[in-house]
């Protein structure tokens, strides 16, 4: 099937080139858009205004113009496809999973096709003497959670909305469980992935899972966190882990946020095996307690959790609670019951629309910012400071186990003066992460709000005249047959960089058909790429 799809593609099997051309905006011909229908089904292309408009934006407050259709795809062939029939016209392709980004991704920055992947939504495989599942890219984490109840294993990588996992791919995502399992980055296996051209490409080969491989470049990593600019993932093999025998949620207060990161960074030190260590100021724990019937301390406050056996946990328990007080901690609280555990979880999965309670109507700017663990007391400390300094209504909240955290910002998103202060402010903090050796995302990734920041954390370091020939360079490892040219990944990062993240699906031309077997994809023309 693979070969049919690639040679579909290169031979131009799909005729549409004259219905339509890319950057006319809202101008899909009726021909085009019969041909969308054509692949999938009339009940599955949509035009209308409002389908188009409500697809035009995720989560965040980034906004452009919506896409010129949306579709349905039901099926993998039927992606493939979609994207050969894009390809063949230059339209642009935007893949949509539930929208719930935090950067814009979705944003159709020059219009297009948004291919609304939830249809899709089988759970494929379920390989439990391997630890390992095969999910189509409709299926979010928790239905994947709730279909593994009973098998003793579960999937831990879990934002806080319930976001699709092929699209949590796509974005590197992570969550409060990332201390423990990792993020997305170690928990995918394999990936099948349409190209834009509409070939099929299994990043670790057809059916393969296993859990290490020296096989050469990684290729399901280079994907991981692609955003939507390197293909449609339409399927992710995941890495399950076996459910805790039994957990814990510990609660502890303090003095202040100084104290509370000092605290984190000891617990990791310590080698306390925790499984989730959360960090929430004192005005999250505020809005949190009212908007879900907490009673906590109004002060920087860390959740924890622990995993293992009974044994274990009291032990992990006490050490935590040692030095939390060490450190000023006022009060430790543990919750064994699983009602009082899900009752503090949900609590802090709902943080962001507790937060957003603070000012009715006004809109939330998220960012998210990584820095290594010794410098987070600094950078927390200095932006509560500035949050106060600048008068924003806003709190701070993190996975700080990872280092990693986000400030919310209230917004009015009809006042342009308050937008553009509060746009400086997280560039300003973006850059922060920057100088401390960090990157300006940890989970949400890029979209339209982290380009410029990109640009300096990977790019400004070295002059691009020289990056390109040097990591292109014949030179390195000759005749070792790896054809997957660091040239590659140099041009992407041009790609994501300097150019509108949607023009990429449709405008690379690199010639991604030339797969000569499952690890090995060679760049026919970089210089099709500008
Ligand atoms: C309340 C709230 C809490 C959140 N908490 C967290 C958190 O703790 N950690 C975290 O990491 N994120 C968090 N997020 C952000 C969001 O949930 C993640 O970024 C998630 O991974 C997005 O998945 P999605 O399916 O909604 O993707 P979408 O928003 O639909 O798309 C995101 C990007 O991925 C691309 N994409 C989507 N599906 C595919 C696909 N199948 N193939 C190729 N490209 C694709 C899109 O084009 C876009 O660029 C939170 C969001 C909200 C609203």
């Amino acid at each position: 099937m693979a070969g049919l799809l690639r040679a579909a593609a290169t031979w131009g099997l799909f005729p549409w080139r004259s219905y339509c051309s890319r950057g006319m905006q809202g101008e899909l011909s009726k021909g085009f858009v019969e041909a969308l229908k054509a692949v999938v089904g009339s009940p599955h292309v949509s035009t209308a205004a409002a389908v188009r408009e409500q697809h035009g934006h995720d989560e965040s407050m980034h906004r452009c113009q919506p896409p010129d259709a949306v579709v349905w795809p039901q099926n993998v062939e039927q992606v493939s496809r979609l994207a050969a029939l894009c390809y063949s016209q230059g339209v642009p392709i935007i893949p949509f999973g539930t929208g719930t980004g935090l950067e814009g991704g979705v944003c159709a920055v020059q219009g297009g096709v948004c291919i609304n992947l939830t249809h899709m939504d089988k759970i494929l495989e379920l390989n439990l003497e391997d630890f390992s599942v095969v999910v189509e890219p409709g299926v979010t984490h928790k239905t994947l959670n709730t279909h593994l109840r009973d098998s003793g294993l579960w999937f831990p990588v879990d934002p806080g909305a319930d976001a699709s996992l092929c699209g949590m791919v796509a974005t590197g995502a992570s969550g409060t469980n990332a201390v423990r399992y990792g993020t997305m980055r170690e928990n995918v296996l394999n990936l099948e992935v349409v190209l834009p051209g509409g070939q099929l490409l299994h990043t670790a080969g057809l059916g393969r899972h296993f859990r290490k491989s020296a096989a050469g470049y990684n290729l399901t990593g280079l994907f991981v966190g692609s955003e939507g600019t390197l293909g449609l993932i339409t399927a992710a093999t995941l890495r399950l882990h076996p459910a805790p025998e039994a957990t814990v949620v510990a609660t502890c207060a303090f003095p202040s946020v100084q104290a509370a990161v000092d605290s984190t960074v000891h617990i990791l030190q310590a080698a306390v095996p925790v499984a989730r260590i959360e960090f929430l100021d004192d005005v999250t724990m505020d809005t949190c307690n009212r908007h879900s019937q907490l009673n906590c301390s109004v002060a920087p406050t860390l959740f924890l959790e622990f995993h293992g056996s009974k044994q274990t946990l009291a032990e992990q328990l006490q050490r935590a609670e040692e030095i939390t007080q060490h450190n000023g901690a006022f009060r430790f609280s543990s919750a064994k019951e699983a009602e009082e555990r899900s009752r503090l979880w949900a609590a802090r999965h709902n943080a962001w629309y507790a937060i957003l309670a603070l000012r009715p109507g006004c809109k939330g700017y998220s960012t998210d910012v990584c820095v290594p663990i010794s410098r987070l007391p600094e950078i927390l400390v200095q932006t509560k400071e500035d949050l106060k300094a600048q008068g924003f209504t806003g709190a701070i909240l993190g996975h700080v186990g990872d280092g990693n955290f986000h400030c919310i910002l209230l917004v009015d998103p009809e006042d342009r003066e308050e937008l553009q202060r509060v746009k400086a402010f997280t560039e300003q903090l973006g850059r922060r992460a920057l100088a401390l050796h960090g990157t300006c995302t940890g989970e949400h990734g890029i979209g339209l709000g982290k380009r410029q920041l990109l640009q300096e954390e990977v790019l400004r370091p070295v002059a691009n005249d020289i990056l390109v020939p040097s990591l292109s360079s014949d030179l390195l490892q000759p005749g070792e047959g790896m054809v997957i040219r660091l040239q590659v990944t140099s041009q992407l990062l041009f790609v994501r960089s300097l150019e509108p993240k949607d023009l990429s699906m449709a405008n690379m031309s690199l010639d991604w058909a030339q797969v000569h077997s499952e690890h090995v994809l060679q760049a026919a023309d970089a210089n099709q790429w500008k």
